[in-house]
């Protein structure tokens, strides 16, 4: 019997490569939202599982004895169909999130409950970075007297949806000396940034703080009401727990 690691975040690796190499039987699964994952040595499969339907098809076709849910914080749609889907299946559910960041006294953050109240705080003329991804681009039309800059892994085939703005390819890591450099070129006023936590992209923000830059942060949807962890191995204790 399997355990599904619904990956498609640095801890989903993490916690699929230790259960693999305590010799579980684990599966990984990405969504397919990045062209290039890193490699890694744990069998994955890459795509969608077609909707609430062809997840539980999925889980009893694959064998799967628990599903531990690693997706980022903000997958909230996958979160949510994963626990209810395994809860009416009987199959145990466990999230994995990592505790989200928190201020500093040195931070100037302003927190946002959705992208589109950004505009209610930051000034016409003021270039703006976004590190939110595409996939809520669209949101932000109403910052139109502003410049955007929003950062993408891959080359992005399409126009930028805006007139006053551009996409910016990088491969994270970034360290804090490559965000300080970036910022301080490209004149960056406000940072947008989902509160993703996490260490590895946390440089961007110890940037902003070096630099005096605003930032703008989306708090985090709700949780649906399941077993959560914050922590990796107690993640992964979990796993090995209900596999055992
Ligand atoms: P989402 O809106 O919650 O989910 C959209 C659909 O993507 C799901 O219904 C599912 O398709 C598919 N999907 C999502 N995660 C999957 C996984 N691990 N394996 C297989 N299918 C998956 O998710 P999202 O926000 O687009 O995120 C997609 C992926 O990118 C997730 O794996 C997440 O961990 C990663 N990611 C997201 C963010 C973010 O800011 N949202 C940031 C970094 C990484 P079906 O209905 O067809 O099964």
């Amino acid at each position: 019997m399997t355990i599904l690691v619904l990956s498609g975040t640095r801890e989903g690796r993490e916690i699929a490569q230790a259960l693999h190499a305590r010799r579980a039987r684990v599966l990984a699964s990405l969504a397919g939202a990045t062209r290039n994952p890193r490699p890694q040595d744990v069998p994955t499969r890459i795509g969608g599982f077609g909707g609430a339907d062809g997840f539980a098809d999925f889980l009893v076709r694959e064998g799967i004895r628990a599903v531990l849910d690693a997706t980022h914080p903000f997958a909230a749609s996958m979160t949510a169909r994963s626990a209810a889907v395994c809860h009416r299946m009987g199959v145990p559910y466990c999230l994995f999130q990592r505790p989200p960041w928190g201020a500093g006294p040195k931070d100037d953050w302003t927190p946002l409950a959705k992208e589109e109240d950004a505009a209610h705080h930051i000034r016409a003329g003021a270039t703006v970075f976004l590190a939110t991804g595409r996939q809520t681009l669209h949101r932000y039309a109403n910052l139109a007297e502003c410049y955007l800059i929003c950062r993408q892994i891959d080359e992005v085939n399409t126009p930028f949806p805006f007139p006053n703005g551009e996409y910016l390819i990088g491969n994270p890591p970034f360290s804090v000396e490559e965000e300080v450099d970036l910022f301080q070129k490209r004149k960056i006023d406000w940072l947008i940034v989902k509160n993703a936590g996490g260490a590895a992209s946390f440089s961007k923000l110890e940037a902003a703080r070096y630099l005096g830059i605003k930032v703008g942060m989306i708090e985090r949807p709700g949780l649906p009401d399941v077993l959560l962890k914050s922590d990796i191995e107690d993640a992964i204790s979990w796993a090995l727990h209900v596999d055992g």
